[in-house]
């Protein structure tokens, strides 16, 4: 059996961090089983649907490197949404209902003041053919319902382990308005068998939506899917925040959050496997695993992510991150300057470092011992390590050590009190840089 899953956002909005990890967790699965993961662009709400928003979250999984193995769009197919729907009348699992917003609230609200739960009484199930007839003749529309069967609904949750809903407690869902448009459940349900999905890993808010939709795959004759549903992520501060939602692909690249941060934490959050700096995403797949996952709130902390952003950007090849670097910075260059950064823009500093003139002024008291490190410079040998032979000669000579021995060359050299290891960056100022940045007064 190939494991098919699906991301299927609605196009009314960008991705946000919630949105970005059911992605990724859907693709490392396909990825892990050799499956396909495919995009579905819920967009059967033509009101709020848009498609700047469909190229966007197309544009945000590209950037994550989560290339969809296909896509589709529920607005393509409303033809066989309403063969469904046809099929589903006929067996007398969907029913026209009349009631009106207003009527409906007050009924809730009259139950709910009895202490009784406010399930939808199936009162248009019991209308006869005179009944609705008169109701359209008044200028009524129905939407359409669902009709339940009062059975307990039982499933294994690769998460959540078993869950188990009553039916008979929840009220028929409308799976169509009176306009004719569709709400989620039905052509989600539709679409996971048309596209044989094997497995819906979603967010736990949808838990009591699934119980609905096994229901409808079982009136489709189909058999569902397996279910994962993840427990919601919260804030650094542990709660649900508005500003999590809020945050998607472009503020994190706006801070200099690389991809591979993202994605590795995103991967392993909430799970019990610890957050690593892991570059590649087909280790992450095949430690991917639903039953890591724990129940508990995910806590997804910026802090963090732009620690792991810091040690992801120490591992990254310099093929990688050539285009993002200043041009003409070499390979060499890259992996000196590579430890010391958080972000990849601050290669710009490193390379004014490296290639501008260093113009920090020179301790009065170190004018000496840097003229002396100019003389030992000079007649180095520059293919070995010159670091290591520069402060080799210096110490005999001088008798200095430690910070007194190294501090001043750095300054020197580099016009700051730290940076890359001396030993990588020497070689690669080179004799006459050296030279002149040591001779400075
Ligand atoms: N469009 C739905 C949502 O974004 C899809 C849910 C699902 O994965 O079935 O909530």
């Amino acid at each position: 059996m190939t494991i098919v899953t699906r991301f299927a956002p609605s196009p009314t909005g960008t991705l946000h961090v919630g949105n970005i990890r059911t992605a990724l967790h859907n693709w490392l699965w396909a990825k892990k089983t050799g499956g396909r993961f495919l995009l579905r662009i819920d967009d059967t709400d033509a009101a709020r649907s848009e498609e700047r928003f469909a190229d966007a979250i197309r544009a945000d999984l590209a950037w994550l490197g989560l290339h969809p193995d296909g896509e589709e769009r529920q607005s393509a197919r409303f033809g066989r949404y309403e063969e469904v729907f046809r099929d589903l009348v006929g067996s007398g699992r969907l029913y026209p209902a009349y009631e009106t917003p207003e009527e409906l609230e007050l009924r809730r609200k009259v139950l709910l003041g009895r202490g009784l739960p406010p399930v939808y009484e199936r009162s248009a199930l019991h209308l006869s053919e005179a009944d609705r007839a008169a109701l359209e003749a008044e200028g009524r529309r129905p939407h359409w319902r669902f009709r339940l069967d009062h059975a307990p609904i039982e499933w294994n949750d690769l998460i959540r382990g078993p869950q188990r809903f009553d039916a008979a407690t929840m009220s028929d869902p409308v799976v169509r308005r009176a306009d004719g448009s569709w709400l989620y459940l039905l052509p989600s349900v539709i679409d996971d068998v048309d596209m044989g999905i094997t497995h819906v890993v979603r967010g736990e808010d949808h838990v009591s939506n699934t119980a609905l939709q096994l229901q409808m795959f079982e009136a489709m004759g189909a058999a569902a899917p397996a279910f994962a549903h993840e427990a919601l992520l919260t804030g650094a501060e542990g709660k649900l925040s508005k500003r999590l939602g809020a945050t998607g692909v472009a503020e994190f690249r706006e801070a200099g959050i690389e991809p591979e941060a993202l994605v590795a934490l995103l991967a392993r959050l909430g799970t019990s496997d610890p957050v690593e700096p892991i570059v590649d995403a087909t280790v992450l797949a095949e430690t991917f695993d639903f039953a890591r996952f724990g129940r508990a709130p995910a806590r997804f902390d910026e802090k963090e992510l732009a620690q792991l952003n810091a040690r992801i950007i120490h591992h990254l090849p310099f093929d990688r991150v050539a285009a993002a670097l200043p041009q003409g910075m070499s390979a060499a260059e890259w992996e000196a300057i590579r430890p010391n950064l958080s972000r990849l823009a601050e290669a710009g500093d490193w390379w004014r470092v490296l290639h501008e003139e260093v113009t920090a002024p020179i301790d009065a008291g170190d004018g000496e011992y840097l003229a002396s490190a100019a003389r030992l410079a000079a007649a180095l040998d520059w293919s070995g390590d010159p670091w290591a032979q520069l402060t080799a000669a210096l110490k005999a000579e001088t008798g200095r050590s430690g910070k007194a021995l190294f501090l001043p060359l750095r300054r020197a050299l580099t016009g700051l009190d730290h940076g890359p290891d001396m030993h990588a960056l020497l070689p690669l100022l080179g004799r006459e840089r050296t030279l002149a940045r040591l001779s400075r007064t």
